[in-house]
Formats: structure tokens, C-alpha cells, sequence
């Protein structure tokens, strides 16, 4: 299991809000012939806007190691940031 921290630009509201997401992974004995180094997967899902207390849905890129598989991605925090330039 991975905590990723992912920043992205909030569609309803403008500014950027940190998540942090918990990755679960399985073994996957496949990907590990496939490929040697780490492969990014994109992950799209319902993500929070703690500004307008809306949902949207958004995407993340997560990094996976060889021989391992996503089996389930859960957003479990959100951070209001300062917008740029504040
Ligand atoms: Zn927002």
C-alpha cells in the first residue's frame, strides 16, 4: 500500500488542492516479465473541492513498481492551498 501526495488545479474553484491518496496494490506476476522499471498509471476518479464542498471528477498519475497492480485507489485527504501569487 502507497500514501501518494497529489496537487492539482481544482476545476470548480481555481486553485490547487493537495490530496492525498491511498494506493492498494496486488502482485501481478505478468507486469513483472512486461516491464523492469516503474510504469505511471493514471487513475481518474471523484476527487473534493473543500472551497465549494463539491465533488468533481479529476485524475492522478500514480507509479507503479514491476509486478505490482492497482487494486483499489481511495482519496483520503484534502488540503486547501493559498492560491499562487497570494
Ligand atoms: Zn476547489
Amino acid at each position: 500500500m502507497h500514501e501518494v501526495v497529489n496537487t492539482q488545479n481544482c476545476p470548480l474553484c481555481g486553485a490547487l488542492h493537495t490530496y492525498n491518496l491511498k494506493v492498494e496494490t496486488t502482485p501481478d506476476p505478468d507486469t513483472r516479465k512486461l516491464s523492469l522499471r516503474q510504469r505511471r498509471r493514471k487513475f481518474a476518479g471523484a476527487f473534493f473541492c473543500p472551497v465549494l464542498g463539491k465533488q468533481f471528477r479529476g485524475s492522478a498519475t500514480l507509479l507503479l513498481s514491476p509486478g505490482e497492480r492497482i487494486s483499489g485507489v481511495t482519496v483520503v485527504g484534502v488540503e486547501k492551498d493559498v492560491p499562487v501569487g497570494a
